[in-house]
């Protein structure tokens, strides 16, 4: 900036130069000096810009009309046609050249031109002692306020950049890292090349082999937790072990045996009741509990295999007749009961599939009945079975007829995680809660069916047969072994003896926990698969998914390695205790669900990551079009066309979040959207030995994914999903997939009201749903359209250092669109719960109260509709509405 002193505002000079004409003005331009007529003399200092900004250079016309006429004449000159547009300078007049016109070198220096003969310049004189140290102090004092005023408004607008305002990380906007919107090391592709060409089927076979090579127990596996922790350690990825103190059962004893009573009598056997003896009573058959041990099979015949057992079944010797009833679901039971067969103090003979087997153990229960055996019918095996010519394992791919089929028969549906802990996290000296309404009363075992043949064949004859109910009692497959599958009971004189004895201990659980640390704080992914198996092998439930969650670990640790520093955290769960009820991840969530609230993004489950080349899913539908985008970057084991991806060879079905695996918790308790993934059986695969010793190394190596590719590739799905959600600077979740799949839950559920006698006059019931639904489809297409162009400007921003405010507003603007996605989900939990299980807090997912596995939606208002409470059904309705409304909300 020029001196103070000769530089003169135009306008001010232009009156200067009208006023004081009189005064006579010397001036050598050329030596840059003034002189006055009284003799003094000033500097001319500041001076014409140099070069092209001024519009003229030395030596160049003046523009058309001649700017000293057109200045005295008028203070308002086009400024364009002006090269001084608000300063009068002087430097470089001196050069000007104006030929052909009158230059300034041309006119004498006593002459009154228009221009200077107004003209008088005050001569520089400080105005009072030390001025120019006044004015630099004014300067400043100035310049301090504003300062100050320029970040107090920033504070006002973005109230955490500085760290002021809210406490809350949520709300913080300040940049997570200089290089942003770009990650810090690597660009997104560069780690995606990574996370597709790490991932290895040897690598995956390893880790299976490991994991598959002794019992895995849940609380019996630190040596697995340990060498776990030290794999990711080795990856680059730092790991603790998190522990819970959880109450479960291990198997102690147990016999399953057909009594049958010598001679006529048709009185049961009451100990001592009439002198009856054990002596009257024969052993038609027993059990032996046991699968076979095959020399194909190295894991088969573990001295210190895991015998047939159910997780949380109820300690128990109980004789009684027994009632086939068939898969034991709820309607299931409600068609005995229509065809009066006796139920009460009998054991139920139940076949597995279809629904979680703790909850067919609780109708049972409820129905009065003292005992269950639940047995794996080959009916449910599909095309790859014996009886259709296909050898059974090891020389074939249907089911070995030894299998047993092991499992948690907790109260799935009602709450998971330790059943004497619901709703907060299993630690040290945590009080708790008695356990019936969670696990069963009655005692359970588990059955092959081999060894259910001699049952089922003692009841033809008795009781009505299955032909003759409803076309879901036609599915057994045992006709060919002489079963007729009559339903019972059996008589009094024919009888089972169920024996079990559990030890139930308070014990240590482990999960394993890596963490890769992000540059935002406050948003997280989270990527889980539990580590124990009922079985010495799991390569498939739940191994399977442990070698590729390695493989991935690995991944991202080569990622490290190249320099790589992730935008959002990404987390590693190696959970304990999922068979017996999802117990390591719902603690875990129960403790943490603090820090999940306010971090976590996604949680992304892999339980049996291969054991077929069916590609299934089930997710929340925030997550649809990552998942689909994920799987289209993969390539298919399977190349019968060529570069097929897995994208092409799935069905595309993504099914409702049920349960039956670690992603509940999250889901269902947290509000947190979820998928479950994974390569799974289909129609002709071979039979997959679920929970049973041939879920081993060997069979996965011969029939269920020989080679490991299938590994490899859910290895490859599952990372390059995380890396979308963790590294795309705007959330990639999708608000329209989300209402849109609610919109089609509603029909669904339309339809059921519609043929419910009690409902379908209530043409009402769902009017408020409807309309909040609407709302919030409208909102969502608004919200994901401003979101995606949002990502558009942030890819296409180049926006330099310096010009800081533009990227923190930027950032802001991508804060404000992520919040509100991480917390879009978390909107539809509804406090209380659901009515009849408080621990479900989600009111669009829950799994089916009856079912376990598979997913209801709107599971509060189903039930009310299923119990035909009108006032229910209205509320939850009015519940339901609001929280949809709350969701729209938060888009608008
Ligand atoms: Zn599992």
């Amino acid at each position: 900036m020029a001196p103070f002193s000769t530089v003169i505002n135009r306008g001010e000079a232009l009156s200067l130069f009208q006023k004081r004409g009189q005064d006579k003005l010397d001036s050598d331009l050329r030596s840059n000096t003034i002189q006055y007529r009284d003799g003094r003399k000033s500097e001319i200092v500041g001076g014409l810009a140099k070069g092209s900004t001024t519009g003229i250079r030395e030596g160049e016309e003046l523009p058309h009309n001649g700017w000293h006429h057109r200045h005295v004449s008028s203070s308002k000159a086009p400024k364009q046609q002006h090269p001084l547009s608000d300063t009068l300078q002087f430097r470089h007049f001196s050069p000007l050249k104006m030929s052909e016109k009158i230059t300034m070198a041309d006119i004498p220096s006593d002459e009154r031109t228009p221009l200077i003969q107004v003209v008088q310049i005050r001569p520089y004189r400080a105005r009072y002692p030390h001025h120019n140290l006044r004015r630099s102090c004014t300067l400043l004092l100035t310049a301090i306020p504003a300062f100050v005023a320029a970040i107090v408004i920033t504070i006002l607008i973005y109230p955490d950049i500085l760290g002021f305002g809210s406490r809350d990380p949520r709300r913080s906007v300040r940049l997570p890292n200089n290089a942003w919107p770009k990650s810090e090391g690597l660009n997104y592709k560069e780690l995606q090349d990574i996370l597709k060409e790490t991932p290895k089927a040897e690598k995956a076979r390893e880790w299976s082999k490991y994991y598959t090579s002794g019992p895995h127990l849940a609380g019996k596996n630190l040596s697995q937790a340990l060498w776990t922790k030290d794999r990711w350690e080795e990856f680059g990825v730092k790991s603790s072990i998190v522990t819970y103190d959880i109450y479960v059962n291990y198997p102690i004893n147990h016999r399953l045996a057909l009594l049958e009573k010598e001679g006529s009598s048709k009185t049961k056997p009451e100990s001592g009741a009439d002198g009856e003896s054990e002596a009257d009573w024969k052993v038609k058959f027993e059990a032996t509990l046991e699968e076979d041990v095959l020399e194909e099979d190295g894991t088969s015949g573990l001295e210190d295999r895991i015998p047939t057992f159910h997780g949380y079944s109820a300690n128990g010797n109980v004789t009684a007749p027994y009632v086939f009833v068939n898969y034991g679901t709820y309607q299931d039971f409600e068609d005995l009961l229509a065809a009066n067969i006796s139920l009460a103090g009998k054991i139920a003979l139940i076949k597995y599939s279809h629904i979680f087997r703790g909850l067919k153990v609780k109708r049972a229960q409820e129905l009065g009945m003292i005992g269950a055996v639940i047995y794996s019918d080959p009916g449910d095996d599909g095309e790859i079975r014996k009886v259709n010519g296909y050898e059974t394992y090891p020389d074939g791919p249907a089911r070995n007829p030894s299998s047993v089929q092991r499992g948690s028969t907790q109260f799935l549906s009602i709450a998971p995680g330790d059943p004497t802990t619901p709703g907060y996290p299993s630690l040290p000296g945590a009080p708790r809660q008695p356990v019936d309404n969670a696990i069963p009363s009655i005692p359970s075992l588990p059955l092959s069916y081999a060894e259910a043949i001699p049952l089922l064949k003692a009841l033809n004859g008795h009781g009505p047969n299955a032909s003759s109910f409803n076309k879901y009692w036609h599915t057994g497959g045992l006709g060919h072994k002489g079963v007729h599958y009559n339903i019972g009971p059996s008589p009094d004189d024919l009888v089972l003896n169920l024996y079990n004895a559990q030890e139930y201990v308070i014990t240590p659980m482990w999960n394993v926990i890596g963490v890769i640390n992000g540059t935002i704080p406050d948003e997280a992914i989270v990527l889980g698969n539990h580590r124990d198996a009922w079985i010495a092998g799991g390569a498939g439930d739940p191994n399977s998914g442990s070698a590729a969650l390695n493989e991935v670990i690995r991944s991202f640790g080569v990622a490290l390695e190249a320099g790589w520093k992730p935008m959002r955290t990404i987390v590693f769960a190696s959970w304990d205790g999922e068979e017996y009820g999802l117990l390591g991840s719902t603690e875990w969530v129960e403790e943490y669900i603090p820090w999940l609230t306010a971090t976590n993004i996604a949680y992304l489950n892999v339980d049996i990551g291969a054991v077929g080349s069916y590609f299934k899913a089930a997710g929340a539908p925030l997550l649809n079009k990552a998942l689909m985008e994920a799987t289209q970057l993969v390539l298919s084991p399977n190349q019968t066309v060529e570069n097929q991806t897995v994208y092409d060879t799935w069905d595309k079905h993504i099914s409702t979040m049920g349960s039956g695996s670690d992603f509940t918790a999250f889901q269902d308790f947290a509000g947190i959207p979820c998928v479950d993934i994974g390569f799974n059986t289909g129609p002709d695969s071979p039979v997959y030995h679920y929970h049973s010793n041939y879920d081993s190394f060997d069979w996965m190596d011969k029939f269920g994914d020989p080679g490991f590719h299938y590994h490899e590739a859910i290895s490859k799905v599952w990372a390059l999903l995380a890396a979308n959600l963790a590294e795309t600077p705007v959330i990639q979740l999708n608000a329209t997939d989300y209402a849109t799949a609610l919109k089609a839950y509603l029909l669904k559920l339309e339809d059921k009201a519609a043929n419910s006698p009690i409902f379908s006059q209530e043409s009402t019931l769902f009017t408020s749903i409807e309309k909040a639904l609407d709302r919030l489809h409208n909102s969502s297409v608004t919200f994901d359209a401003h979101a995606a162009d949002l990502l558009n400007e942030v890819r296409h921003a180049d926006i330099p250092w310096w010009k800081w405010w533009k990227k923190v507003k930027l950032y802001y603007a991508v804060r404000q669109v992520n919040n509100a996605y991480k917390e879009l989900e978390r909107q539809f939990l509804y406090a209380p719960g659901l009515d009849s299980r408080p621990w479900f807090k989600h009111v669009v997912f829950a799994p089916g109260l009856w079912t376990g596995y598979a997913g209801a939606t709107y599971p509060g208002l189903v039930e009310a509709i299923d119990d035909g409470d009108k006032g229910g059904a209205y509320r939850w309705a009015g519940i339901i509405a609001g929280l949809v409304n709350k969701a729209a909300g938060t888009l608008e």
